[in-house]
């Protein structure tokens, strides 16, 4: 099993030696230019990921049911590119992305007991 702070931590670890320019936060402003970074490739990555869900429905519903496994690891991948940024976000809004998941996870059960009862 893989812990998320170290993952967290390797990715900081990253960034500081390949884009010391993101850590270079010395303002609000800084700080903002950082988030606005996260934001926009964050939304572009989670883009490259609905583009191939897009081509793997278009394939589907166009060529009488045909699925293209070959999809599946540019998927994979995408999916790896957001949960980049995403540690690459809780590192730079300071939080245990581990610890933050399952204090969420209790909220969400709280949230969706009544589901639990009608499902
Ligand atoms: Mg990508």
């Amino acid at each position: 099993m893989v812990d998320i702070k170290y993952l967290q931590m390797l990715q900081k670890e990253f960034d500081l030696e390949f884009f010391p320019g993101f850590w270079r936060i010395s303002s609000k402003e800084d700080f903002l230019n950082s988030l606005k970074h996260i934001a926009i490739a964050l939304s572009g990555e989670v883009g490259e990921f609905s583009n191939l869900v897009k081509k793997l429905d278009r394939v589907f519903m166009n060529k009488g049911g045909e699925f293209r496994e070959d999809y599946l690891d540019s998927l994979r991948e995408e999916l790896v590119d957001i949960f980049i940024y995403v540690l690459i976000g809780a590192n730079l809004l300071g939080i245990d992305l581990g610890e933050s998941y399952l204090e969420r996870l209790e909220f969400n059960k709280r949230r969706f007991s009544s589901f639990k009862e009608h499902g």
